[in-house]
């Protein structure tokens, strides 16, 4: 059997030497520093081919995450699976955005609409304890992803099932809506180098706007008053998703935030 050193070298010829390491690393079980300190170590049989096998699926495309079932968000790993969009840091903005506008002492409601993985409502749920945090999604296979995630990094959320707002219970209302739809372009040339994740999850199949649009014409039925609505969108978005919360005469505060590459990513606004 080759060693650790000879399998990267070998696997280095079919796909990035980083990837190569992380996927080895997945399959010994260990963290990435253990390959090169025990680089002239032999490996088993079984550890061989299982490490082939993902070198092969990675050299057909699949993405990282999706080979060894994982992928850290806001410094937690969470599981993933191609029923669930891969969480990207692009989505941290929202994140900090929601954590920064609260107070840690007082409580609110918090709705995360298709949450996909579970990334943004369990993840605002373990950073604000006082945040009461109910999830949704139209998809039943990314829900139990989503509950799995919360189990087992021990978040408190309620989960429903259904297609956006058709999924909450008659009468609940919220203080916080938040979502990343899905705002792809259906036109749009990155989608093609996107084929393992699930399309729902990634484009309306239109102009990328569509369910933005729903979520801000429907939400103010859902808020309290003064709630608020936070919306993930794409680079080129910004100005279209302010103009529909502003063609609504009952927003205000209207305002977007950059991503950590400085690109407009998140558009939020209160109700009046
Ligand atoms: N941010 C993702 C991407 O551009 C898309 C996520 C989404 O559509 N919600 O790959």
């Amino acid at each position: 059997m080759p060693t650790i050193r000879q399998a990267v070298e070998q696997a280095a010829k079919r796909i990035d030497r980083f990837e190569a390491k992380l996927l080895l690393a997945h399959c010994l079980g260990v963290g990435r520093t253990y390959l090169i300190t025990h680089d002239r170590d032999e490996l088993e049989t079984s550890v061989w081919q299982r490490y082939q096998d993902c070198v092969r699926q990675r050299a057909e495309n699949v993405p990282v995450p999706y080979i060894c079932g994982q992928q850290e968000f806001f410094g937690r790993p969470f599981k993933v699976t191609p029923d669930v969009l891969i969480p990207r840091p692009d989505t941290e903005t929202l994140i900090e955005f929601v954590l920064s506008a609260y107070p840690k002492d007082k409580s609110f409601t918090l709705l995360d609409m298709g949450t996909g993985s579970g990334c943004i409502a369990v993840t605002l749920a373990l950073e604000n304890p006082l945040f009461k945090v109910c999830a949704t999604d139209v998809s039943e296979k990314a829900l139990e992803i989503a509950s799995q995630n919360a189990r087992n990094l021990k978040a408190d959320v309620n989960f429903y099932l259904g297609s956006w707002f058709e999924a909450i219970p008659q009468g609940h209302i919220f203080d916080i809506i938040v979502s990343n739809p899905p705002y792809i372009h259906r036109d749009d040339e990155h989608l093609k180098n996107l084929t393992y994740e699930p399309i729902l999850a990634l484009t309306d199949g239109f102009d990328g706007l569509k369910c933005i649009e729903h979520l801000i014409s429907h939400a103010p039925s859902f808020l309290n008053s003064n709630g608020r609505l936070v919306l993930e969108h794409g680079w080129d978005q910004g100005a279209a998703v302010r103009k529909i919360f502003e063609d609504q005469d009952c927003w205000n505060a209207i305002q977007t935030l950059k991503d950590l590459g400085g690109n407009d990513r998140v558009t939020t606004a209160c109700l009046r």
